[in-house]
């Protein structure tokens, strides 16, 4: 359920990812820095070591989408490598 959701929202949001998230992501999953917290009935909690501090991941069952609490996501609205590496983690991308 939550694989074929994620992939639907992959395929409109990718065109628009930087190499720099990308490269960052896969960097994140490798180094060990990404763990899922919890898994309930409407949400998915990560937490990522970022480099300066880490970082809460959110992701949200009901309208499929995924939050993150730095700058780059909170501010511009756009997906991060925190994000993007939580999305690797878990094998939806
Ligand atoms: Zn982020």
């Amino acid at each position: 359920m939550l694989r074929e959701i994620n992939l639907k929202y992959n395929s409109r949001i990718m065109e628009k990812l930087s190499v720099e998230i990308v490269q960052k992501g896969k960097l994140l999953v490798e180094l060990g820095k990404v763990s899922k917290d919890l898994d309930t009935e409407k949400r998915v909690y990560f937490s990522v070591e970022g480099e300066e501090e880490e970082h809460s991941v959110i992701f949200e069952k009901g309208n499929k989408e995924w939050k993150c609490d730095c700058k780059y996501n909170s501010l511009h609205n756009r997906l991060c490598s925190h994000i993007y590496a939580c999305m690797l983690k878990e094998k939806l991308i």
